[in-house]
């Protein structure tokens, strides 16, 4: 029994060691991913919760690994921001994002995510006017969506935000409701969106609490002028329930799933802009 018990001990810590070696395999496949053209970038609709039109598209990034297939974001953005690659892979993502945008009717806004270490780099609001130039977006056009991880990871995050307002860029705060000091950074900061968190927006069917807290961020957020954005709307009873909460844009695979940039021109006729 005892050498049994060792045995597994040996075979537990060999599993540990390949997940460990898979990581450091996995880091630095990323640093090459980009240039191998193994990156693919797909857009969610979000759209106007009192008439359905297409507000924009938050794009939302995969990676074809030649061998492990298509890739989730949260598993490989993680590995991304431990070994620095997310700044060069946010750079194409924005590149990206802003040449597909450029496609579509000008009221229509583009979503990207931003990680703490691009916030950080000295570099980001140099080349997000660069891009939006280069592609001839309006900033208004363009969302930067950060999450409360992002400024309490950026000792200046203040001046990078004024900095990106000042370009006319708009910024949205993500996940609210899953950190831990939501409340306290809408009154540091100015925020054009606030996005209520899927997880939070979901139990809003079975719990009274949940919608009464969606109606109080709705109403906070008015008194700030942001606009709210319910994520996770997956059936018609929460498309009702974040009406009724006052949210003005929701996004969800009721609406649709995120789709290549192609589908997007097709989604966009269909959806009042035609
Ligand atoms: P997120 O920013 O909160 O993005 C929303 C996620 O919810 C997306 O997952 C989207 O596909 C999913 N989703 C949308 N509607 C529904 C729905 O009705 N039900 C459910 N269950 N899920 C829905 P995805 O694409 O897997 O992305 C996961 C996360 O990875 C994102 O969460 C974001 O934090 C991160 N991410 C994705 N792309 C990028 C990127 O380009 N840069 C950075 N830094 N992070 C990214
Ligand atoms: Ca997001
Ligand atoms: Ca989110
Ligand atoms: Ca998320």
């Amino acid at each position: 029994a005892k050498s049994g018990g060792g045995d597994r001990i040996v075979v537990a810590s060999r599993e540990f060691r390949s997940q460990l070696e898979q990581r450091r395999l996995l880091q630095r496949d990323l640093a090459s991913a980009v240039a191998r053209g193994e990156f693919q970038t797909v857009f969610q609709p979000i759209v106007e919760v009192g008439n359905l039109r297409a507000h924009g598209f938050e794009t939302l990034l995969r990676w074809d690994h030649p061998d492990l297939g298509r890739l989730s974001p949260d598993f490989f953005i993680p590995l991304a921001e431990e070994n620095g690659a997310i700044v060069e892979i946010g750079r194409f993502v924005l590149d990206r994002a802003l040449s597909i945008a450029a496609n579509w009717p000008d009221p229509l806004t583009v979503s990207v995510n931003v990680s703490a270490l691009q916030l950080g780099d000295r570099a980001f609001v140099a080349h997000v006017r660069q891009s939006l130039l280069r592609h001839a977006v309006a900033p208004h056009r363009l969302i930067l969506e950060i999450t409360e991880t992002v400024l309490i990871r950026n000792g200046n995050a203040k001046s990078v935000l004024d900095e990106l307002r000042a370009l006319g860029v708009g910024i949205a705060l993500d996940d609210f409701g899953t950190g831990y000091a939501s409340m306290g950074y809408l009154r540091q900061y100015r925020f054009d969106k606030i996005k209520i968190d899927k997880s939070f927006v979901s139990t809003m069917v079975d719990e009274g609490k949940s919608a009464a807290i969606v109606r109080a961020i709705c109403g906070l957020a008015r008194d700030i002028s942001a606009t709210v954005v319910a994520e996770g709307i997956e059936t018609e009873e929460l498309l009702a329930l974040v009406g009724d909460a006052g949210c003005q844009l929701g996004q969800g695979y009721l609406f649709a799933r995120p789709m290549s940039a192609l589908q997007t021109t097709l989604f966009i006729e269909r959806s009042g802009w035609g």
